[in-house]
């Protein structure tokens, strides 16, 4: 049980919800009533003084604790020396530092180069402008359930209507939607290997006929769909893009914003998928809450924009790469990866356990720690419930355990606790959700 001092929300996160519906515009929305005053690891004190367990990690980003000390140290020693001067216009050891680590960290043996930029929306524009360029080509083939952000490009990409791109079109011309080898909703099997081989061939279909093979600049595909709900794309789907992409020169993306960076237990999830991208974007995790982003891939490809094509005022910010480069000292430390690893058997355990008791869950699904349950009305319609994934998020914070859910649908509960939580914590939490879907 978490000891709260008063009922959630308190008195004061009301007060603040009524002054942000009065100031801020509706758009952006909340996942919880509550406002934040301070946050710790993997707890979250909000302004009325309740304490709350943190499974979301805002968004999977914090995936190395709330504020680790290292980092905010490294971010304070930066913030006294310089906050800004542009790369652009004075630059930066830091932000070649960043940059280093990454192409280090990006598997494949080819060299590599990166480029910085503020958000995961951003990096991926990048990624499309970079793609572009070295090609020569427009077309861009994306997937079903995915997300890619919310900017003009990003929103095209991604797949869900409502709320994100529901009265903004015209949206960006030369993009085109395969499926994506979503097992569970695969018509025919939900074998993998099966569900693979014939994503990959309404993929080709998709190509060849309303596209033409030599139109194609890129392929940007999750290869654990995030927001579309915690989906590991198979290993032999991505090696068949892979391929074909070798074969056709079409530049493959790896959109790595929200499973990369620990959050499937190794840095990035294509290193234990075993296909290597040419491009791979990286956000969220990268500066635990800093807001930066990165395009990594091989040099040639990152070279084709030429001087001045691609930047930004704010990329790179130094202080937000003073925070990366601890994150990665905290990774290079080794503790959180072995973390991760109770993480991963905890929440698999519990979630194929509760897959077992409960005809409410469909699917328990993802890639090391990074996992999902799906609600469904009944197994056999598979028809998605959302109303049970939002009470059981209502049911949750009240108890004082912050969840999200996800899912072209809404009806997934994703969990994202920062990667250092310990298990006790992590038990506490599952306690609290399992007691919740029981309720439902
Ligand atoms: N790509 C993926 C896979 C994401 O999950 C997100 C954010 N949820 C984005 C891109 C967009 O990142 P940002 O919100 O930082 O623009």
């Amino acid at each position: 049980m978490i000891e709260l001092k008063t009922p959630i929300p308190g008195p004061k996160s009301i007060s603040l919800m009524e002054r942000r519906k009065t100031a801020v515009a509706r758009g952006p929305f909340h996942t919880t009533p509550i406002f934040a005053d301070k946050a710790e690891g993997v707890w979250v004190t909000d302004v009325d003084g309740n304490r709350l367990l943190d499974f979301s990690s805002g968004i999977g980003v914090v995936n190395v604790g709330h504020a680790p000390p290292r980092v905010v140290k490294a971010a304070q020693n930066q913030l006294g020396k310089f906050i800004h001067t542009s790369f652009n216009v004075i630059a930066y050891e830091s932000y070649i530092e960043v940059c280093e680590k990454l192409n280090t960290a990006m598997p494949g043996s080819f060299v590599k180069k990166s480029f910085l930029a503020n958000s995961g929306a951003e990096a991926v524009e990048n990624a499309i402008k970079i793609a572009r360029a070295y090609t020569g080509r427009q077309a861009v083939v994306c997937f079903q359930h995915a997300y890619h952000g919310r900017t003009y490009m990003a929103m095209s990409l991604t797949a869900k209507a409502k709320p994100y791109k529901y009265g903004f079109a015209p949206f960006n011309s030369e993009v085109y939607r395969s499926p994506f080898p979503y097992p569970y909703r695969w018509p025919t099997t939900s074998q993998p290997e099966i569900v693979a081989d014939e994503c990959f061939l309404e993929f080709k279909t998709l190509v060849n006929s309303e596209i033409g093979l030599s139109q194609v600049a890129a392929v940007i595909i999750e290869p654990v769909l995030g927001e579309g709900g915690f989906i590991p794309a198979p290993k032999r789907f991505l090696e068949q893009l892979r391929k074909f992409c070798d074969e056709n020169k079409i530049v493959l993306i790896f959109d790595e914003v929200q499973c990369g960076f620990g959050r499937t237990g190794t840095l990035f999830a294509c290193e234990q998928l075993g296909v290597t991208p040419d491009l791979l974007v990286s956000a969220k995790g990268i500066a635990a809450g800093l807001p930066l982003s990165a395009v990594t891939g091989k040099s040639e490809i990152m070279d084709a924009p030429s001087e001045g094509g691609i930047g930004g005022t704010y990329c790179g910010n130094p202080v937000a790469c003073s925070a990366a480069l601890s994150v990665f000292e905290e990774w290079e430390k080794g503790y959180l990866k072995t973390n991760t690893q109770i993480v991963e058997k905890v929440l698999k355990d519990t979630t194929e356990k509760w897959l077992k008791t409960f005809p409410l869950i469909g699917d328990a699904r993802g890639l090391g720690p990074m996992r999902a349950i799906e609600f469904v009305i009944d197994r056999d319609s598979k028809i998605p419930h959302p109303d049970a994934v939002k009470k059981i998020i209502k049911g949750a914070y009240e108890r004082g355990l912050i969840l999200m859910s996800a899912g072209t649908f809404g009806n997934v509960i994703r969990f994202l606790p920062p990667l250092c939580i310990n298990e006790k914590e992590l038990r506490l939490g599952l306690e609290i959700v399992e007691e919740e879907i029981r309720k439902v």
